[in-house]
């Protein structure tokens, strides 16, 4: 099988697909939202900075492509009652959605356990991962409704590895694989939904540099150039694909 980091996409590869991104005004959500659509999708995009969605928002139309929709939310604040106000509004808007890339995320601190701030473990907790449950509880009624649907947690490595000093957002990473292969193995047998989890390696990204501060950017690859397995797994092509770990770029060898 061709290896999913160097996927080609057809131009049209998400023509008619309703797509949800997370966290899609900035870094890796950005480009994904940015690629989705030059792919044919009318793609949601969901943060919590409205100018920096508004921002993409533009560069969509720019593209000439299907016209976008701007959902604020901020994950730390959001309760059950918005998750469901946001599906209700969803389906008025759309009648259904095709996929939703969960990419939006936070860093919290690195720093020994001993020493964790345990209000920010909290906050890392609910932007990375209870809220994203809550919103994919809501939405899984209007995944039922498409015939193809995609669903891609976003993952790291320290989300199957666990590493010294990655407190919160390693456990928060560890619980969206465990999410995801509740889902899989739950939705496989009664709905057309598919669930990965997607690690996207070091990427170009204020996160990324944010971790590692000593570290050249441009050592690192663009957000652009991780795509192709965004495509993979949002498209036809993974269609049966369901329950699985991957990676978006080849390992490096050693
Ligand atoms: P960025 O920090 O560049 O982007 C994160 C996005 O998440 C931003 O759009 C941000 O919005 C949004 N976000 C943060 N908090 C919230 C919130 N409370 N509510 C809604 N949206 C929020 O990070 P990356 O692009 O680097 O990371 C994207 C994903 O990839 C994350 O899940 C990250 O863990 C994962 N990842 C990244 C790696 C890398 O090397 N870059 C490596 C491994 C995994 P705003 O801009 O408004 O703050």
């Amino acid at each position: 099988m061709q290896a999913i980091y160097s996927y080609q996409a057809p131009d049209d590869l998400l023509k008619d697909r309703v797509i949800l991104v997370t966290g899609a005004g900035d870094g890796i959500g950005r480009a994904a939202a940015l690629g989705y659509a030059a792919k044919g999708a009318t793609v949601i995009l969901l943060g919590r900075t409205i100018s920096k969605l508004e921002a993409v928002y533009d560069e969509i139309e720019a593209l000439g492509k299907a016209e976008p929709a701007i959902y604020p939310l901020n994950f730390e604040g959001a309760q059950w009652q918005d998750y469901q106000d946001m599906a209700d509004r969803l389906y008025e808007a759309f009648g259904r959605l095709d996929g939703v890339l969960h990419n939006a995320g936070i860093l919290g601190q690195i720093t020994p356990l001993q020493g964790y701030n345990p209000e920010l473990w909290k906050q890392v907790m609910q932007i990375n991962f209870n809220g994203p449950t809550m919103m994919l509880q809501a939405l899984i009624a209007l995944l039922q409704q498409s015939e193809d649907a995609s669903v891609i947690l976003t993952s790291s490595s320290v989300g199957r590895k666990g590493r010294a000093f990655w407190g919160a957002y390693a456990c928060s990473k560890f619980a969206l694989e465990g999410l995801s292969q509740v889902m899989a193995d739950e939705l496989q047998n009664i709905s057309n939904i598919r669930v990965n989890t997607l690690n996207p390696g070091a990427t170009r990204t204020q996160m990324r540099a944010k971790a590692y501060p000593a570290e050249n950017p441009e050592s690192l690859p663009a957000p652009e150039a991780i795509l192709p397995a965004y495509f993979y797994l949002m498209g036809p092509d993974s269609k049966g694909v369901t329950g699985q770990q991957f990676d978006a770029q080849a390992p490096k060898k050693a």
